[in-house]
């Protein structure tokens, strides 16, 4: 089958491969699946640039959604030809952690090295425990979510990364409430979530700041009441949301994944408001802040995919989709075959684009 595989620590060192096979039979928990549609996430990116430390080759892709094609003698969730959308979260489902709603949290599989594929004698390990640039994929029982059929895969396989991540922030960890103030800084793929959940919940006033003036446009339809072109040596992010809400916001997103962000996020937020790390840098960053200005009883948040419930989040939020409450569609810019993947990769670095979605099976 088809697959892209990553040889090395730069966006260059990915090739497409028409030589990968999956390895072994299906363990008693474990699932084939048909990968349909896979979003190109900036995760991938940070991931094929070593910034994750992953050992290599790997097939990368963690955003995904398609159709069960086999299933391992013990699955009972989900059975051949269920569409689902496929979490990161290959949690054992039965640990005080997983049994106490925090699935994210759970120590049996977080991180757990896998390596379902093969080239030739190479074998292939799959990045986020999904691997889903490839035609298929292997992955547990608890990383496949099923969604109604009716659901578009395209806008489904968004659900699994970019929207967790996104809504579940503003649902699940900042517990944004009707009437609050927020700050969304980077209004891409995972900052537009931020804008439409905290819409959804009723935020007063959502600033979204970027530095692509292309981005106003997004911003704006999924929710935003002001939005900030980061443009200019001397922009001080601070001074602008001080300016646009006097005071403060109750919780700051920053989706970027940039330290000196996030540090400066703190001092967006009121007294006692959220600082949210959503985004993600290379893994040994180190943030630093003034003592002072996190001391006011303010929160700092850190955040994995959203504090996601998949069970519960994945079918919630393919449920607002197909009541024309959530944007899903919007998000998406290009489809492409698995060959799009470097043109997919320009695009997110640019930044002027939302999501391109690869169609591994088209
Ligand atoms: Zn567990
Ligand atoms: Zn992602």
């Amino acid at each position: 089958m088809k697959g892209l595989i990553c040889e090395g620590t730069s966006e260059d060192s990915v090739r497409l491969s028409d030589d990968i096979e999956l390895v072994g039979d299906l363990a008693p928990r474990q699932v084939r699946v048909e990968i349909r549609a896979a979003g190109v996430c900036g995760s991938d990116l940070s991931c094929v640039r070593g910034k994750y430390y992953m050992p290599l080759p790997l097939v990368p892709g963690h955003e995904a959604a398609g159709v069960v094609v086999e299933t391992g003698s013990a699955v009972t969730y989900c059975e051949v030809g269920d569409h689902v959308v496929l979490s990161t979260f290959s949690n054992c489902g039965h640990c005080p952690d997983c049994e106490s709603g925090n699935p994210g949290n759970c120590s049996v599989s977080m991180g757990a090295l896998r390596q379902p594929y093969r080239e030739g004698d190479q074998l292939l390990y799959n990045f986020a425990g999904i691997g889903a640039f490839a035609q298929q994929t292997i992955v547990d029982e608890n990383q496949c979510i099923p969604i109604p059929p009716e659901m578009p895969l395209e806008a489904a396989a968004l659900i699994g990364c970019g929207v967790i991540t996104g809504t579940g922030a503003v649902f699940n960890r900042a517990r944004v409430q009707l009437g609050d103030r927020v700050v969304v800084i980077g209004a891409g793929g995972v900052g537009l979530n931020v804008i439409q959940a905290a819409r959804l919940v009723g935020a007063s006033q959502i600033i979204a700041i970027d530095r692509v003036p292309e981005k106003e446009r997004l911003a704006v339809e999924f929710g935003a009441t002001d939005f900030v072109l980061a443009e200019g040596e001397d922009f001080d992010p601070v001074r602008a949301v001080h300016e646009l809400a006097p005071g403060g916001v109750h919780h700051a997103f920053e989706v970027v994944g940039n330290t000196e962000l996030l540090a400066a996020a703190i001092s967006m937020v009121r007294p006692g408001g959220n600082v949210c790390a959503v985004g993600v840098p290379d893994l040994t960053a180190t943030v630093t802040y003034p003592f002072q200005a996190l001391h006011q009883n303010k929160n700092l948040m850190g955040i994995r995919a959203g504090g996601a419930r998949p069970r519960h989040d994945f079918p919630l939020l393919a449920d607002l989709y197909l009541r024309g409450r959530l944007k899903l569609d919007e998000l998406i810019s290009h489809t492409a075959g698995l060959d799009g993947i470097h043109d997919a990769f320009a695009a997110l670095q640019t930044g002027t684009e939302a999501r391109t979605v690869l169609l591994p099976n088209a």
